[in-house]
């Protein structure tokens, strides 16, 4: 039995785990899950297939570190061209930008 290296209490027990990135389902792939916290630990091998899946569907590396550029008296942050391209938004579209919460900015496409 192999303990739980998170919380150090339980035991993990062969699953199916279900992935996701950025809201897109990736399917479900070979790991161990701890019966006391619930975490999910995947194998080297399912990482590679869970990269090659967001790869695939266009999700991988999606995430981007962007500057935050002063435009007028505003600030102003790009949007990458995989990200508008992900969410399908043009030049000219109307957002809802909000914080959510001192860490952390919302652009929903409405
Ligand atoms: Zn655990």
């Amino acid at each position: 039995m192999t303990k739980c290296p998170l919380c150090e209490k339980g035991a993990l027990k062969k699953g199916k785990i279900e992935e996701e990135m950025f809201g897109v389902n990736l399917g479900k792939y070979d790991g161990e899950i701890c019966d006391k916290c619930g975490e999910s630990f995947l194998d080297q091998d399912a990482m590679l297939k869970i990269e090659a899946k967001a790869k695939e569907l266009g999700v991988w590396g999606l995430a981007k570190n962007m500057k935050v550029v002063k435009s007028g008296n505003s600030l102003s942050v790009r949007i990458p061209a995989k990200i508008a391209h992900f969410l399908d938004i043009e030049e000219g579209e109307n957002v809802l930008l909000y914080p959510e919460g001192k860490k952390k900015i919302v652009v929903e496409v409405t």
